[in-house]
């Protein structure tokens, strides 16, 4: 720390991002990306954009607007986009939490959320999960706080349905509820169609799991105009130009493609399906994820030595040292190939236990 660097942040300790190794090439199943390269139109979509790029941006994205807001079936005024959805997430945090509206999230969920808080001096609830990694619908009503959650949850995977959120949302009228469906696509249920009735729901979503798009950058929010408004005045205080052309551009390029992306959800979903199988053939213990990524742990490995041993193998995971899931790895889940190599590399280390 510099002697100039501000007591303010003195004690902040920032997110730890999932490695991104530039050494060699692993099979990456560490961040929960897409295994799959971005539909046909994005690369012409960009490339028009970057004889463009003496210019800046439209601040409004506006044409990306309409189209996210025909896709959601809401109004344009209704919709934001921002450089990625952690942007969006961080300007949620700074518009709708302070003293008289602390926040509440759950202990086991995206490692962003304590980082936010603190980085804003923002007081944070962690609500615990059950003991089986569920959130408790119960747990979240009347709280009088600002509440945060992911659905489906990371790194659990478990998703609550669309009338639990309902529920969650119409307990907190006089506070802010931020659904972060980062993967929803991958078999969630979105609370989108709730935006319509309750003005006190934010949903934030991302094109970088779904839509093969994490290294543009681009997330966005959705809720009651006024929400939006709000969120605005954060951005254009902090930085109008947050969504560049390219991005812009290869996002708005990906919505006109839509089945490509669904398909490639639906077969991420399938091999989802017969990776949890085979993991509970090899005996982990699997929680039924509705996410791109898998959350197991195995009662003669830890998680540290999953993880070391598959990158040993040259194969990535995530392995948080943190004292409810360190027995855990969460695996993110590719194609059918990448899976079939993480089951043999498993299977081995699991020989070489007994
Ligand atoms: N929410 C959750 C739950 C996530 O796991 C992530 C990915 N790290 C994000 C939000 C942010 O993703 P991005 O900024 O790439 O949209």
């Amino acid at each position: 720390m510099s002697s100039f660097f501000s007591q303010k942040y003195a004690a902040l300790v920032p997110y730890t991002p999932g490695e991104q190794p530039q050494d060699m090439q692993y099979i990456k199943l560490n961040t929960n990306e897409s295994p799959f390269p971005p539909s046909p139109g994005v690369a012409s979509a960009v490339a028009a954009e970057v004889r463009k790029l003496q210019l800046y941006p439209d601040p409004e994205a506006t044409r990306l607007r309409e189209k996210l807001a025909q896709v959601c079936g809401v109004d344009r005024e209704q919709v934001i986009v921002t450089n990625g959805s952690d942007d969006v997430l961080n300007f949620a945090f700074m518009a709708f939490a302070d003293q008289e509206h602390p926040l509440a999230f759950p202990d086991e969920s995206y490692g962003f959320y304590p980082v936010f808080a603190a980085l804003n001096q923002l007081p944070y609830l962690e609500i615990p999960l059950r003991d089986d990694f569920r959130i408790e619908v119960e747990d979240y009503l009347g709280l009088g706080r600002t509440i945060v959650l992911a659905n489906p949850n990371a790194p659990t995977g478990l998703a609550l349905g669309r009338e639990e959120i309902r529920r969650i949302v119409a307990a907190n009228p006089d506070n802010v509820v931020i659904v972060d469906e980062a993967y929803v696509d991958f078999g969630g249920e979105s609370a989108v169609p709730l935006v319509k009735e309750y003005q006190n729901l934010l949903v934030t979503g991302t094109f970088s799991k779904s839509h093969s798009m994490a290294g543009a950058r681009i997330g966005f929010g959705i809720g009651d105009v006024a929400l939006i408004r709000d969120l605005n005045t954060i951005k254009y205080s902090t930085n109008p130009y947050n969504v560049n052309r390219m991005s812009a551009a290869a996002a708005l390029a990906a919505l006109e493609e839509e089945a490509y992306y669904k398909d490639n959800c639906r077969r991420i979903m399938e091999n989802r399906e017969y990776t949890t199988q085979a993991l509970r053939q090899l005996g982990f213990t699997v929680l039924d994820s509705r996410a791109n990524f898998l959350f197991a742990r195995h009662p003669s490995l830890s998680g540290e030595e999953v993880y070391r041993d598959l990158k040993r193998r040259g194969v990535l995971v995530r392995h948080f040292n943190k004292a409810r899931i360190r027995d855990f790895v969460r695996i993110t889940v590719g194609t059918r190939e990448q899976m079939e190599r993480l089951l043999e590399e498993l299977t081995q280390i699991l020989e070489g236990k007994t």
